[in-house]
């Protein structure tokens, strides 16, 4: 079997019509959108389609509320300082989860060393967030709200539009990361009541190194990088317009196949964690059984650590990702896993399956029947598992 890829959710390749719309702007089209002359006027024009149709797919009211950044992590940078900084005088509280990706973690973390006071919501065993949750930490300093749409390790899809409305039962502001989102799940950013949202071309076959933030007209938010007067003053630097227009054309495709997609991942999905269930003992599903990402699988193989599982599949040929990072050498049980009430040595041994257009049912029998092999072996030699196996011949 060819190399099975199943980390969709860590990044996609470049799809054939993406790198076609984009070409002609590396070379024959090259102008500088700022410039007055025709053909910087032809790249301006060539942005604000590119902005029309991003507006069009997340169905906000004014295509200028769509700002173009380099990547998902500047954009919820920029989502939640910005916000904090230009509602110090409000207050400085912002309620967000203990799910978060680093890019909005690390950046709470960052503004509380600023002066700010952060709640962490708590999440219930499949990594959602509560509603009630939210109405119960709104303080009358609260200036910001921030959840994320689904979650990047183990699929999780938010209530978002319940959140959204208890922000503005409170006049707060409420942003979501729709990294993973975007491009694979229904998102419409008027009637979910969203007033800020990030999202990134490299999830959905666009280019790496491009992102948006979508930021409703009338949100208090300040600008994020200082300098020219692109993007409405708001976020300095010549737009990338290569990737502007990739990004469009990407979520302009995802979108339109979007319903076949969902059918189609879903039961790989669901067969994957079928047929786990069924032939690997001591397996542990991650996340919701049902509100999850299509193609999203994240599975714990209790006894085994993630690290030795993941050089077997590589080994074998299937790339995947474990729910754990690497700090100063050892692996850490993943922060989403732990929140979740998993405990540490089951969140160890997590890996995410997450599929996309090139994955067939024959890649999942395949990716099946390695994790039987390598669960087998690697238990005959895990001392977790010996113990407990030895524990249960003499009770
Ligand atoms: N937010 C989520 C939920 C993500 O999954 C990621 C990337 O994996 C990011 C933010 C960061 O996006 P980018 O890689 O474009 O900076």
């Amino acid at each position: 079997m060819e190399k099975v890829y199943l980390d969709y959710s860590a990044t996609t390749f470049v799809d054939d019509a993406v790198l076609e719309a984009m070409y002609p702007y590396f070379k024959q089209h090259f102008g500088n959108p700022s410039a007055v002359y025709a053909s910087g006027r032809e790249a301006k024009a060539v942005v604000e389609n590119a902005r029309q149709t991003i507006a069009n797919m997340l169905n906000t009211r004014f295509k200028n509320e769509i700002y173009f950044t380099a990547c998902g992590t500047e954009s919820d940078n920029w989502a939640i300082k910005g916000a904090a900084l230009a509602n110090a005088n409000k207050g400085k509280h912002i309620i967000t989860t203990s799910t978060e990706h680093h890019a909005v973690m690390d950046t709470c973390a960052f503004l509380e060393k600023q002066g700010y006071e952060v709640t962490y919501l708590p999440v219930d065993e499949y990594g959602m967030v509560s509603p009630d949750d939210v109405q119960k930490a709104i303080r009358p300093d609260t200036i910001l709200i921030s959840v994320i749409f689904a979650n990047n390790e183990v699929g999780t899809i938010n209530p978002i539009p319940e959140i959204a409305k208890v922000a503005h039962e409170h006049g707060v502001l409420f942003h979501t990361d729709a990294v993973q989102a975007a491009g694979h799940i229904p998102i419409d950013v008027m009637n979910m009541d969203i007033d800020m949202l990030s999202l990134s071309a490299h999830k959905f076959y666009g280019p790496k190194g491009i992102g948006v933030l979508y930021i409703k007209n009338g949100c208090k938010v300040e600008k994020f990088m200082h300098g020219g007067a692109q993007e409405r003053k708001r976020r300095a630097g010549t737009e990338n317009v290569p990737e502007i227009v990739g990004m469009a054309k990407a979520l302009e495709l995802s979108c339109k196949n979007m319903q076949k997609e969902i059918k189609r991942l879903s039961e790989l999905r669901d067969y994957m964690i079928d047929e786990l269930k069924a032939k690997v003992p001591h397996i542990h599903l991650n996340g919701h059984p049902t509100r999850r990402l299509p193609g999203h699988v994240n599975v714990s193989l209790e006894y085994i650590e993630a690290e030795a599982s993941l050089l077997s599949l590589d080994l074998a040929g299937i790339e995947c990702s474990s729910g754990s990072a690497c700090a100063s050498g050892s692996l850490e049980a993943s922060h989403v896993l732990l929140a979740m009430g998993i405990p540490t040595e089951i969140a160890k041994g997590a890996l995410r399956f997450t599929m996309g257009k090139t994955t067939t049912k024959e890649q999942i029998d395949y990716t099946v029947a390695e994790i039987v092999k390598l669960s087998e072996r690697l238990r005959k030699i895990s001392p977790l598992f010996i113990q407990k196996e030895g524990e249960k011949k003499y009770v």
